[in-house]
């Protein structure tokens, strides 16, 4: 497994295989079994898989844990060779964002709302290290996880508005056995948080579980999962959301698909997760 912070090495790297199909995994390290699934796909599906571990500060506002975010590169680097990553771009700060950088992508109406509406240059900062890692490694096929429901539409939305052609895979969201959804940030968690933050999945489930009994109302789904979320006193609610997953505008009425999303507070660490109606 070749590991590096430069541009050239992987252009270099990427030039050599000219007519194999390369699938790519980025993402911020300290990696977890939702990151390795998206590497194992890429490798059952791809001549070549490459990563990237980089720490993106454009999708940090300054009040975010950027600082602490939690960093294990040389496990990072076995796991990923364990699961058969051909290469790991690493890149530094001063490589993606040199004094005088002033170019930014922004996919305009996705970015808004739900996760853009408490983190409001989150997905500028997404879609413009996107953008430049796609350019950069040139893969045929990229992996992202449906973890991060908007990031896939944002991603979807600018791999077809700049004409990227690459081929965009989401993959299931890898949960503990608890129906917690892994995450890096998990590991914040106090024992009492961890305990209470399955909340968000038993809230989800329970309005997919309304939505298999008949019911219809959005309105009444989000009431119903706000008020199991707020029964438990270590989380503090964000928003509950029953939205059309293509545009992500909030649903009246569910009459096909919705995506059912929460953001919840556990002292300072904002988890996230969602579902998908109908059940596949
Ligand atoms: P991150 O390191 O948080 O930027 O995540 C990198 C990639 O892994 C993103 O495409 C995430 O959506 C995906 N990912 C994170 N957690 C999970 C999970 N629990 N299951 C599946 N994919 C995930």
């Amino acid at each position: 497994m070749i590991v590096t912070d430069s541009i050239a090495v992987v252009r270099q790297w990427r030039r050599e295989r000219p007519l194999m199909t390369c699938g790519f995994v980025p993402t911020m390290g300290y990696l977890h079994d939702g990151h390795l699934a998206l590497v194992r796909r890429a490798r059952a599906e791809n001549e070549t898989v490459a990563a990237s571990i980089y720490i993106n500060p454009t999708q940090f506002a300054p009040a975010e844990d950027l600082s602490r975010y939690p960093r294990s590169l040389e496990r990072d680097l076995e796991l990923l060779a364990a699961a058969g990553t051909d290469l790991v771009f690493t890149p530094s700060d001063v490589l993606m964002y040199p004094s005088g950088f002033q170019t930014y992508v922004t996919v305009e109406h996705l970015s808004q709302g739900l996760e853009g509406a408490a983190r409001p240059l989150h997905f500028r900062g997404v879609a413009t290290i996107v953008t430049k890692l796609f350019h950069i490694v040139q893969p045929t096929q990229a992996y992202f996880g449906q973890k991060d429901f908007q990031q896939t539409a944002v991603v979807r939305q600018l791999i077809q508005d700049l004409h990227l052609d690459i081929a965009f895979i989401v993959c299931p969201t890898v949960r503990e056995a608890d129906g917690l959804a892994m995450s890096s940030r998990n590991s914040y968690l106090k024992p009492w948080q961890r305990t209470a933050a399955t909340v968000l999945y038993r809230a989800l489930s329970y309005g997919m579980a309304l939505l298999l009994a008949g019911e219809r109302d959005a309105n009444r789904l989000r009431l119903a999962m706000r008020d199991l979320i707020e029964a438990e006193p270590a989380g503090r609610l964000d928003y509950v959301s029953v939205a059309d997953p293509v545009t992500l505008q909030e649903l009246a009425q569910v009459d096909e698909q919705a995506v059912l999303s929460t953001a919840v507070y556990f002292g300072r660490t904002r988890l996230i997760d969602n579902l998908l109606w109908p059940l596949l």
